[in-house]
């Protein structure tokens, strides 16, 4: 896959004035996500970012926070299939995360690659720390997930100031 940086693109113009979209590193444009409220054995919320063709997941253990303030344990969980995007519905018994999954909020996100512009959002993670803006129905402003334990996959998701 060939991440084009749209140097020339973006030489020409200046996005602080002119209506056009700013190119995004590496998302081709692509920038949706997803929180599903899953209600398995335990209660979580499951947030999925596109990136690269897939979603980047985590499992957030409590309800997303609306405002700074409160931080969430988020665990990063395997990639999903970008269809999953949409999925609702009932996961039978005996299947891996049998219960219950509806759409708790949807919408586009906006990586923040501050002074990295060519950064992907595929590095970002994998360095540890992505911050981006979310334009959910609910969830709206800037965010962050931090990998605080970098043995493990504990993230924290927490709402930005300003
Ligand atoms: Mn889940």
């Amino acid at each position: 896959m060939t991440l084009l940086p749209l140097k020339e693109y973006k030489k020409k113009r200046d996005f602080g004035v002119t209506p056009e979209p700013e190119p995004v590193p590496g998302e081709g444009g692509g920038r949706a996500f997803v929180i599903q409220k899953h209600q398995a054995s335990r209660l979580h919320y499951d947030l999925r970012l596109e990136a690269h063709g897939v979603l980047k997941s985590w499992a957030v253990t409590k309800e997303p926070p609306l405002e700074p303030g409160v931080k969430r344990l988020a665990v990063q969980v395997e990639d999903h299939p970008y269809d999953y995007i949409d999925f609702e519905g009932e996961i039978p018994a005996g299947q891996y995360g049998a219960g219950t999954v509806e759409i708790w909020d949807s919408g586009t996100y906006r990586p923040l690659l501050e002074g990295e512009p060519d950064k992907t959002v595929a590095e970002a993670i994998e360095r540890g720390a992505l911050k981006f803006s979310l334009a959910g129905e609910r969830l709206k402003g800037k965010y962050v997930l931090y990998h605080f334990d970098k043995k493990g996959r504990n993230w924290f998701f927490f709402r930005m100031k300003g």
